[in-house]
């Protein structure tokens, strides 16, 4: 796939997203993202061919076997978008908050030893639509099944967790937190200026460097100025305008 789709559809000059990226880490990585765009899902990511393979999860991953979680392949995106959290403004492409909700290595059921051979495996399995892996996650650990569902749309997926020690039934996404700032959802959309969205809040306010300063200098404390200009930043509430997307 590549990932001439991902860029075409993103304007990087207002949106912090990232654009590239390569899997050079000695372990194959996994992220799944909350985001809370014109619908809230999970974006289920595997380090596939030094890319994100990608499926949105509008119910989020479950660790019941029972629980066959539907999985919309979407384009792939880029390796560092495994670290990327933060606000999407209004007006592009998938707007809305981005935490990291869980991340780690995973390799495949059975594992060849090699990096290389482990991706050509998987890419194998990819087209035959039944991908079968580890995770080793903060909150998704052990087995896990993605089938492409044959009858459905092209890009409807399963996920669905295969028994072993770590099926639980209590409801995984209830932690809600993100395993890198540990903010929620809620908590990064009022507050995403210490990570990717201070460009953001600049792109969508018009807020700059200088008039920053400016407003700081006329404050006792710097920080409730920096507060109150975080607070500029355009309402996370639902709005009609908002560019629907994945
Ligand atoms: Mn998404």
């Amino acid at each position: 796939m590549g990932l001439s789709t991902y860029r075409k559809k993103r304007s990087f000059d207002v949106t912090p997203e990232p654009q590239g990226g390569k899997g050079d880490l000695a372990e194959l990585r996994f992220v799944v993202q909350k985001h809370d765009a014109s619908r809230l899902h999970y974006d289920f990511r595997l380090e596939i061919g030094g890319v994100l393979k990608s499926w949105a999860i509008p119910k989020g991953p479950s660790l019941n076997p029972e629980d066959k979680r539907l999985a919309m392949m979407v384009e792939d995106h880029p390796f560092d978008y495994r670290n990327f959290e933060g606000v999407i403004p209004e007006g592009n492409y998938g707007a809305g908050t981005v935490i990291v909700w869980d991340e780690g290595a995973f390799e495949p059921l059975e594992p060849t030893g090699s990096k290389t051979s482990d991706e050509k495996l998987l890419l194998k399995a990819l087209k035959a639509g039944s991908l079968k892996f580890s995770l080793h996650g903060h909150k998704l650990k052990g087995e896990f099944a993605l089938v492409k569902l044959k009858k459905a749309e092209n890009n409807a997926w399963l996920l669905i967790k295969h028994r072993d020690e770590y099926v639980n039934e209590t409801d995984v996404t209830r932690k809600d937190k993100s395993v890198i700032s540990k903010k929620t959802i809620e908590q990064m959309a009022k507050n995403p200026a210490k990570v990717y969205g201070k460009a953001a809040i600049k792109a969508t306010t018009g807020i700059t460097k200088k008039a920053a300063k400016k407003f700081t200098k006329k404050s006792s404390s710097s920080k409730s100025a920096l507060k109150k200009l975080a607070s500029k930043a355009p309402s996370r509430k639902k709005s009609a305008n908002r560019t629907p997307g994945y």
